[in-house]
């Protein structure tokens, strides 16, 4: 993909997220790109990767539920009552269909960027994280921390963000996905072997 191509998309995007969604779009681009160097793979799949990754965010919810149904892509109940959910896969299936993303690992790093799950590749690590860490984020606790590890160990860094995500969700836990769940007791494991390597080491 040239850089010509993501100005295009870029353009397209404006168009289709409101100002605050497109800023963010922004930051997690350039954050995923600032990661993907730090950590030795793709850069313009890790810009593509961020730039597309809420393309869907900003079709209301009931469209989003529409256009997954019109284009068999499968509404568990848990997603039909949260449909925000739904903009991870339904914006998988327009980068391939609307933006003519055919890799492969673009479109998982978009459709994990909202769960996790268990053992994400690196650039499904990369998108995750960014969107959690971009400039514009202010919320979440511990961010600081949180973006000083993304570049030093996404794994360990994964593991806080799904810590932190869970904690907070726990508080509303109808809304918990359970791939979110399923991901944080991969990571945690992984943690924990390593902490225990360490010990032993
Ligand atoms: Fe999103
Ligand atoms: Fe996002």
């Amino acid at each position: 993909m040239s850089t010509l191509d993501l100005k295009k998309i870029e353009n397209r995007l404006y168009k289709e997220l409101d100002e605050d969604r497109y800023q963010h779009t922004l930051g997690v681009m350039y954050t995923s790109a600032a990661l993907a160097m730090a950590h030795h793979t793709d850069i313009q799949k890790a810009l593509l990767a961020g730039l597309l990754h809420d393309c869907a965010k900003c079709i209301p919810n009931k469209k989003k539920i529409k256009l997954c149904k019109k284009n068999n892509i499968s509404v568990s109940d848990f997603e039909e009552q949260n449909p925000f959910l739904l903009h991870a896969k339904l914006g998988a299936f327009l980068a391939k269909t609307e933006y003519g993303v055919d890799d492969i690992d673009v479109i998982r790093a978009i459709t994990y960027h909202t769960t996790g799950k268990p053992d994400m590749s690196v650039l499904e690590k990369i998108v995750y994280i960014a969107d959690y860490i971009e400039p514009m984020r202010c919320k979440a606790p511990r961010l600081q921390e949180i973006r000083e590890m993304a570049y030093k160990d996404l794994d360990e860094c994964i593991y806080e963000i799904l810590k932190d995500t869970l904690d907070y969700l726990e508080e509303n836990p109808k809304e918990i996905d359970q791939t979110t769940v399923k991901a944080f007791h991969y990571y945690k494991t992984l943690h924990m072997d390593r902490q225990g390597e360490k010990e032993h080491a």
